[in-house]
């Protein structure tokens, strides 16, 4: 794993920080092999936590209150209903 030794030279322009942080990990670990390991749980984390913030986003019910307008196809509250029609119901905004 001599090429390893490449990696943290390239991120001294990023921070010291993760360069003390890296060497830190060396020497209290001893080989290049573990602190790859340790590199990997980080961002498993990372994806979790942003496939949550996807998933909070995305699943959004309209709820009893609102509506989904039929010509923005905005999700706005029912005090924001002009009128329905066939299509469905339309938002003030977009009867104005
Ligand atoms: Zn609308």
């Amino acid at each position: 794993m001599a090429t390893d030794y490449d990696a943290p030279r390239k991120n001294e322009d990023e921070g010291n920080e993760s360069i003390e942080a890296l060497k830190a990990a060396r020497s209290n670990q001893g080989t290049a092999v573990e602190s790859e390991d340790a590199d990997n749980p980080s961002f498993v984390l990372g994806g979790n936590d942003l496939s949550n913030v996807e998933l909070d986003v995305v699943v959004l019910p309209p709820q009893q209150d609102e509506f989904t307008c039929m010509s923005c196809f905005l999700v706005k509250h029912r005090s924001q209903l002009d009128h329905a029609d066939k299509t469905g119901p339309i938002c003030k905004d977009c009867a104005a």
